[in-house]
């Protein structure tokens, strides 16, 4: 039971080392208890291999929080790659489990395409470089980009994308995900809601935003995230008001990476008050006392 009056924080969105995250999922969850966090989805890039440990650490550390089962997937739609969160996912469906397979060959497949674009570029070892960096979780582009920091043809990881593996650049490979629709049926049939994440980080023109938010509703998506922890003046509100037009509610995360100067958990997470939170209807989460010292 949560004895204080302070109201739940929820962070709906984060990554581990089984995707592109840098921390373990027992270094994330304890990290998420220090900064006060009540309730913690894990939604790592197209995988729920972090679930597991982190709950695990949870009950042998009693740490006080409730963690959330997601999954953050990949899609492709009008040729821009756009991510749908899914929240409270049954991590056993067999449906989600095969749907995972498919987009982690997906993944596997644009790594070793890569690869050979860089090779060619003359930037030999990528895969096996990327993979070691991987060390088993999903293979991703942070993933290229730390390697290719590593061997020293970037200073930064910001850099390395702006070079060479943002869209028209040597490394990049047109993505062949899933779509939403497939992303929100697969999410829906392992019991979970659909959420679409970062709508502001898209580049998208408002014109365009509009329409994938019409589509995204129409296809039976429940909802989008508004606030996360770096956002323009009026996007907040600007999000929150689309929430109210296309009829999704609203969800909040900081799509943690790891420890950093502009991202942390938690921080800044708050919706404006005329939206639904995703968290409406479910039930109050079971928090684990601290023991009283
Ligand atoms: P992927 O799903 O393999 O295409 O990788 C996408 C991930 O790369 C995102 O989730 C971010 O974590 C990371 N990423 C994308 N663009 C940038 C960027 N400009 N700087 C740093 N990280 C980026
Ligand atoms: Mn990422
Ligand atoms: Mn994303
Ligand atoms: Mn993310």
């Amino acid at each position: 039971m949560n004895e204080t009056s302070r109201p739940l924080i929820y962070d709906l969105h984060s990554h581990t080392t089984a995707s592109d995250g840098l921390l373990s999922p027992r270094q994330l969850v304890e990290r998420a208890v220090e900064y006060h966090i009540d309730v913690l989805a894990i939604t790592d890039h197209d995988t729920v291999d972090g679930l597991d440990e982190a709950r695990r650490a949870i009950s042998e550390l009693q740490l006080p929080l409730a963690l959330i089962n997601g999954v953050e997937v990949s899609t492709v739609w009008e040729n821009h790659e756009i991510h749908i969160v899914g929240l409270g996912v049954d991590t056993a469906n067999a449906g989600l489990r095969d749907f995972l397979g498919r987009q982690s060959a997906s993944r596997r497949l644009r790594a070793e395409m890569i690869a050979d674009r860089l090779e060619k570029a003359r930037i030999p070892g990528a895969l096996e470089g990327a993979l070691r960096i991987a060390d088993g979780g999903a293979i991703t582009r942070g993933h290229f980009a730390r390697y290719l920091v590593e061997c020293g043809r970037a200073t930064t990881i910001a850099g390395v994308f702006k070079n060479y593996l943002a869209r028209g650049k040597t490394g990049y490979v047109p993505p062949q995900w899933c779509t939403i629709k497939q992303a929100i049926d697969v999410i829906h049939h392992s019991g979970g809601q659909a959420i679409l994440a970062h709508p502001g980080r898209y580049r998208l023109s408002t014109k365009w935003l509009k329409r994938l938010l019409a589509y995204f509703a129409e296809c039976g998506g429940d909802g989008m995230e508004v606030a996360q922890c770096q956002q323009a003046p009026n996007e907040r509100n600007q999000l929150a008001q689309f929430a109210r037009q296309y009829g999704l509610l609203a969800s909040q995360g900081s799509d943690f990476h790891q420890p950093c100067p502009w991202i942390e958990l938690g921080r800044n997470l708050r919706l404006p008050p005329d939206v639904t939170p995703v968290w409406q209807q479910w039930a109050p989460p079971v928090l684990i006392e601290e023991s009283e010292a």
